[in-house]
């Protein structure tokens, strides 16, 4: 029987669609993943570079990642899942992202953060790269709290290396540096930002590069002079904002995804 069960077996996995089989996870939250990508790129977050992805619903040790492309480009048939270590489960030959250890650290060091972002969102690098901390102008980036951490990546690797997250090593110094907050910041590079969920990891994304446009305009025209949110409104104005993402979502989803394949 088994001689005559093997090339059986063979036959009709090769007629299995191959791609949805590699995913495991809710098709709604593959759905929400290729939003998030197009949204993304839409308002500016992430261009020709930069990725967003999220926990696993159905095993927490796995995360779902797009393979190697531009991310305003991004269908549900380019999602893929990964391991706790950043391994593709089936990439068929496609390629990834060189900075997917990014999410595979952030992931195991921190169990409560369900999505991740890292791009190079313009307006934060002179933060990065300068002594100015950033920190909430406004409410709507009362996420930031008392202020954001910035990773050094010679720290960690020493001068001369091509600037990214390339190993899991480097993973796990950025992930590291998050040490529970929303955002850090990479000097020379971009940002990384977690949420524990899809729609809010987006919304602090967007917000986290409108706070930094805004607070660059401050700096200059307040003269380095400039009141930000205090610990205790920062706290108290994200805890009235986080309910309210989804508004900000639909709306976002709606003019990223017109037009969409
Ligand atoms: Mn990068």
């Amino acid at each position: 029987m088994r001689t005559l069960l093997a090339p059986l077996a063979a036959v009709l996995l090769l007629a299995l669609p191959a791609r949805s089989a590699t995913v495991n996870a809710d098709p709604a939250l593959v759905d929400d993943l290729v939003a998030a990508n197009r949204i993304l790129y839409d308002q500016g977050v992430v261009d020709g570079f930069g990725h967003v992805s999220v926990r696993s619903d159905k095993n927490p040790e796995h995360f779902l990642l797009s393979r190697s492309m531009a991310p305003g480009l991004v269908t549900k048939d380019d999602i893929l899942e990964f391991d706790r270590d950043g391994n593709a489960l089936d990439a068929e030959g496609r390629a990834l992202y060189l900075e997917r250890f990014i999410h595979s650290e952030i992931y195991k060091a921190h169990p409560e953060v369900k999505a991740v972002v890292h791009s190079h969102s313009p307006s934060v690098i002179p933060f990065g790269a300068t002594a100015v901390p950033l920190r909430p102008i406004y409410h709507m980036s009362s996420f930031l709290g008392s202020g954001v951490p910035v990773f050094e990546i010679r720290d960690a690797a020493g001068d001369g290396t091509d600037m990214l997250i390339r190993n899991p090593a480097l993973g796990a110094a950025l992930a590291a540096r998050l040490d529970g907050g929303a955002v850090v910041l990479m000097r020379g590079h971009g940002d990384v930002v977690v949420a524990d969920s899809l729609k809010l990891v987006v919304f602090r994304a967007i917000y986290t590069e409108i706070n930094a446009h805004l607070q660059l305009e401050a700096e200059g025209l307040g003269q380095g002079q400039v009141t930000f949110l205090s610990d205790k409104e920062a706290a108290a104005s994200a805890a009235t904002n986080t309910p309210l993402v989804g508004r900000a979502w639909d709306l976002w989803k709606q003019k990223a995804m017109a037009g969409a394949r």
